[in-house]
């Protein structure tokens, strides 16, 4: 596509696109009687409208039914976890039985860990990337600490090389090949939440197998952002959490993969509870775990029905309108929120802008930009004028448009405001 840094083109783009209606199926907030601009998908997703009554559905059978609700409910919570699989696994692009939506993602991600962070006296490493999401950092070292290690000798991080923001695909797969003999599991995020960059899932999995290592995904602001093909590409084990793409509601319930290799693997350990016991033992109330195959076996408790409700609203959203679908307008809309940033700073040397998210395809729908000294003053002049984006200390603004709900027309305005910005 052409673009052009003007109204009509942006209108025309919008009427164009074949997932247009679907900005209407969520609540978009106003600032001063016009919708925000609002590009915090990333962060927390807007709410589907049909959210609400999904929510009523349950409360209705718990206030009628009582207990009852678990088998006579209109959607019997005793299975309740089952109905969001299928179109979980096709976020991630997995098979139903690699999938569950369960608890949150650091309690996941710990629970993951139990079972596939297995270090020996030889392997014992873990290599991730510098500058991980806090909780990541947090999971890491109490992980390594829980196994008795120093997190100064069990965890490499990989910093970006000497002035460049990102990390270069090609130092990835090198610290894995150094530290071969050592490496236990390679654990990244799929997307980085600073820098947006796209890390390549597949070509890292394949590199920690090849030296004997487990490969596991953190899939905060990849799931419903990016083309994911974790069964295709062997990834062990992955979490996500499902507020921010998935548009689930805050501290909404996360989703789990592992892979078919070990759906069967009852000799790895694991922490369990009776949501994971087989399904139809589970009311004998008999000592003996025996665990669900697939996923589901990690699962410990009941499932949480009301953020589960939540959650299915926006899982059915996306099994509508097609992952391939939404990645594709996701670029789009990218790359003219990138456009007109250019376009902006041509027209206004006041700005001092330099996007750190590294060009596609190791891109998803975010675009974070660096900042000059006059960067707070901009992200406010920006949220005054009903922007909503991201400001993450030092001095970077994130801002991620979504293909559900942002539209072109969205972005130009944008382009519009910054462009009048005056330092
Ligand atoms: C958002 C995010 C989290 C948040 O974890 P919760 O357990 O859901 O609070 C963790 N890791 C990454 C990479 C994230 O982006």
């Amino acid at each position: 596509m052409n673009f052009e840094n003007t109204l009509s083109f942006a209108q025309q783009a919008d009427q164009n696109d074949v997932l247009r209606s679907f900005r209407d199926e969520f609540y978009i907030p106003v600032h001063n009687g016009q919708d925000t601009m609002y590009f915090t998908g990333n962060s927390l997703g807007l709410q589907p409208k049909a959210t609400a009554t999904a929510l009523q559905t349950e409360l209705e059978d718990w206030k009628n039914l009582g207990v009852e609700g678990h088998f006579q409910g209109k959607n019997p919570w005793f299975h309740y976890h089952k109905f969001l699989t299928d179109n979980a696994a096709k976020v991630v692009g997995a098979l139903p039985l690699e999938v569950v939506v369960m608890n949150q993602l650091t309690s996941n991600l710990h629970f993951l860990f139990v079972s596939f962070y297995r270090p020996t006296a030889q392997r014992y490493k873990i290599i991730m990337e510098a500058g991980a999401f806090p909780s990541d950092m947090y999971l890491v070292e109490s992980q390594v600490k829980f196994h008795g290690y120093q997190p100064s000798e069990a965890i490499i991080e990989l910093q970006a090389r000497e002035g460049e923001h990102t990390l270069r695909h090609e130092d990835i797969i090198q610290a894995i090949e150094d530290n071969k003999d050592s490496v236990a599991l390679v654990f990244f995020s799929g997307v980085q939440y600073y820098t947006g960059q796209v890390f390549n899932i597949e070509q890292i999995t394949k590199k920690a197998h090849e030296v004997g290592a487990v490969a596991g995904f953190d899939l905060a602001h990849a799931a419903g952002n990016i083309d994911l093909q974790l069964h295709d590409w062997q990834v062990d084990f992955a979490a996500w959490c499902s507020y921010k793409y998935l548009n689930s509601g805050p501290g909404s319930v996360g989703g789990v993969f592992v892979h078919e290799k070990h759906a069967r693997n009852n000799d790895l350990p694991r922490f369990a509870g009776w949501w994971g016991h087989n399904e139809n033992e589970r009311f004998k109330m008999l000592k003996g775990f025996d665990a669900e195959p697939g996923a589901a076996g990690w699962q410990l408790s009941n499932a949480p029905v009301l953020s589960m409700a939540v959650h299915k609203v926006s899982l059915d959203i996306f099994a509508r309108a097609g992952m391939s679908q939404l990645v594709a307008k996701g670029k789009q809309l990218n790359a003219y929120l990138n456009f007109v940033i250019d376009e902006a700073m041509v027209n206004n040397t006041d700005l001092e802008l330099n996007i750190i998210t590294p060009p596609a395809p190791e891109r998803g729908c975010q675009i974070s930009v660096l900042t000059g000294e006059k960067g707070k003053a901009l992200f406010d002049y920006l949220t005054l004028h009903g922007v909503i984006a991201d400001w993450r200390n030092p001095n970077v603004i994130r801002m991620a448009p979504v293909p559900l709900y942002n539209s072109f027309e969205d972005i130009f305005r944008f382009g519009q405001i910054l462009q009048s910005f005056k330092a």
